[in-house]
Order: structure tokens, then sequence, then C-alpha cells
């Protein structure tokens, strides 16, 4: 516990009285534009990643960035995604996926967490990614089977999210945007999956003019 004790105290005593002012503002309200859905993953860092400061983001992290759909399950993650739209809300949702992860690769090989009860029925919600994947590339090398399938896994959650009433009113009145990313570790790239290509492209495509980032 030392070295993250000694991070709290550093936080204390150098960060916190450089934004002293920022946190004031921010102990009673909170107003993010964003609802980020990850994984648990430690190498994935949000504020790190996207740049952004404390209460810009709003995040709801899980093992295999997964969202059960409605009704299936009523828990943690249909709340914090409830929240976030109705009573903050939020313009944009992003699931974001990433390399080498380890619940991904669970999802190909049940067998290695046959022992551990609750990550065998939690990684059951990615099943429809892993038989995408087991039809589309049965003979990809291992590497590219886990890259489909962490693509294929966003994008089963994004529909996912869809059947989320919540959700499903405010896209349908245009108020919400939603969206698939994944984050290279190795590289520290993005992809995002654009809907009317029907494609992965790299995030930086939607930073240019001709590009469609919003707010
Ligand atoms: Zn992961």
């Amino acid at each position: 516990m030392k070295k993250l004790i000694e991070g709290v105290l550093r936080f204390q005593n150098e960060v916190y009285p450089q934004h002293r002012e920022l946190y004031q503002d921010l102990a009673t309200t909170q107003s993010p534009r964003w609802l980020l859905i990850t994984c648990s993953d430690s190498r994935v860092v949000p504020s790190l990643i996207a740049q952004v400061g404390p209460g810009e983001i709003f995040i709801c992290r899980n093992v295999g960035n997964i969202v059960p759909a409605h009704g299936e399950v009523s828990g943690g993650v249909a709340a914090t995604i409830e929240y976030a739209v109705q009573l903050l809300g939020v313009l944009h949702i992003v699931v974001c996926g990433h390399s080498d992860c380890g619940a991904m690769r669970a999802v190909l090989h049940p067998e290695n967490v046959a022992e551990l009860p609750a990550v065998t029925r939690w990684i059951a919600y990615a099943d429809r990614a892993r038989a995408v994947v087991l039809e589309t590339h049965p003979n990809a090398p291992e590497s590219q089977k886990l890259e489909v399938l962490i693509q294929e896994n966003v994008l089963a959650q994004l529909d996912n999210l869809r059947t989320l009433p919540s959700v499903a009113a405010k896209l349908r009145a245009g108020t919400l945007g939603i969206h698939g990313w994944t984050y290279d570790i190795q590289s520290g790239g993005f992809l995002a999956w654009d809907q009317d290509r029907g494609r992965w492209r790299p995030v930086q495509e939607l930073a240019e003019p001709s590009g469609d980032a919003a707010a």
C-alpha cells in the first residue's frame, strides 16, 4: 500500500493546490459531456489517453467493457448508463475496447477461466462476438482472432447499448451519439467504428476538417 498512499499524499500536496479552484467548483456538481465504457484493465487510463480532467468524463468500467442488453440483468452497468444519460445528460457514449484484453482472450478460451464462475457468467455476454469471429475467421491465427474479437465485442456492446430504454429514447431524439473505439496499448493508436462506411478508421480521421467529430 505504500506506493498508493505516497501517491495520494503527492496529489494532496502537489497536484491539488494547483487546481484548488477547479476542485472547489466541482465539489457539489458535475456535468460531464461523455460517458466512457471501457475495460477494467490497468493499462487503460481514461483521463490520460483522452487528456481530460476531473468532471469531464463519466466512466463505467468492467471486465471486457460489456453492456448487457436491456432485460438481461439489472446491474451496475445499466444503472451507470441510465444515470449518465438521464440525469447528467451526457452527449456521447464511447464504448472502448483495447488490445491484449484478458477478458476477450477468455472469451476465445473459456476453459482458462473455468474456475472463475463470476467471470465465466460475465463474459458470456460477449458470446455473440465470439460466434461472429469463429464464423468469419475460423482459420485465422490466434492474434488476429483476438483482434477481431475485440472489435466485434465493441460492436455487439453498441447494439446492446441501443436496447437500453434511456439510450434508445435519446438516440431517437437525436440528443445522444454512441461510438465504438478500440485502443492499442503498444502503439497508442485508436480506431473508431464508422457506422456509415461499415469499417474501422484511425480516430485521427475524425479530427480532420472533413471528419465527423462533434462536441
Ligand atoms: Zn480488457
